[in-house]
């Protein structure tokens, strides 16, 4: 999860120059819903994107279906869509924090939402998890919808930690809510994380990382490569690890991020202070015995 900002594009201008353009197999059949289709992102944006509260458009079947092939095959009007494609390929998925290669996707599925297809607020950067969500963009209780990147504040802070128990060489896993349940996207963060994160590869991603720390601890946290004298020394250890995986992510929430964040748990901190300094372990000495 990361917040991004809004594309530069003027969308109003590029919809009303797809409808006027009459080489498209769309003309004329866009010209008369043009001035709806501008009142929909002008809602769009006024909500933020907002799941719960944007209600699909009537639009006859064909409509729909040019509205979705302009996205496939954008004119040159739409060439910005090109240009999202192309953009940050090598950055973290900002719907759930992976490191995979990024497609393009749509917040509101293109399926249920055509009006948005070549919105650009709705086109999101996103991994397969994207694509494994599926049509879904909120759940039965109040509040509950997917975050947008381009709107939601409270991506930019830290939302998921890392949860280790029963520690050892294979602790039990989870993923914790950083957020205060207060929060009014409290609902929307938790839906979002069960909906979107939990549903990639991040616990497994974090029990391989778990096992590399625990094999050897350098590996994931540089400086482990000296045995920290103190466990508040290992404490501002992990915390200038973290401020470093969140920079190279340029956020953080990533799936690294929450790993680390996890290990800032002060059990967690005490028993792998611990296990650093166990009597007769060198730096190069694994945590646990296998
Ligand atoms: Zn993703």
């Amino acid at each position: 999860m990361n917040k991004l900002p809004l594309p530069e594009v003027d969308d109003i201008n590029a919809i009303r120059s797809v409808a006027d353009n009459h080489r498209l197999r769309s003309f004329p059949h866009l010209k008369p819903i043009v001035n709806d289709l501008h009142a929909g992102y002008v809602q769009y944006r006024l909500v933020g994107g907002d799941a719960e509260t944007i209600v699909p458009m009537a639009l006859e079947e064909a409509v729909r279906g040019f509205l979705r092939g302009h996205y496939d095959s954008p004119p040159a009007a739409l060439s910005f869509i090109l240009r999202m494609r192309n953009e940050d390929q090598q950055r973290i998925c900002p719907m759930c924090g992976s490191k995979h290669r990024y497609t393009l996707d749509h917040l509101l599925p293109k399926e249920d939402y055509p009006e948005f297809a070549i919105y650009s607020a709705n086109l999101v950067p996103a991994c397969k998890c994207n694509t494994d969500r599926g049509q879904t963009v909120r759940g039965n209780a109040a509040g509950e919808r997917v975050l947008h990147p381009y709107f939601d504040e409270c991506m930019s802070g830290r939302l998921i930690a890392a949860r280790f128990d029963n520690l050892g060489l294979i602790p039990r896993i989870s993923l914790r809510i950083l957020l205060d349940p207060r929060h009014r996207d409290y609902a929307a963060v938790t839906f979002h994380v069960r909906t979107v994160v939990e549903k990639g590869a991040i616990l497994g991603r974090i029990k391989d990382c778990w096992v590399d720390l625990c094999r050897l601890p350098k590996l994931k946290i540089r400086a482990l490569e000296q045995i920290p004298q103190s466990v508040v020394r290992l404490r501002e250890i992990l915390e200038h690890e973290l401020a470093m995986v969140d920079e190279e992510n340029r956020g953080k929430n990533s799936w690294d991020s929450a790993f680390i964040a996890g290990l800032l748990d002060v059990d967690v901190t005490q028993w792998l202070f611990e296990r650093l300094t166990a009597p007769g372990r060198t730096p190069n000495d694994p945590l646990t015995t296998i």
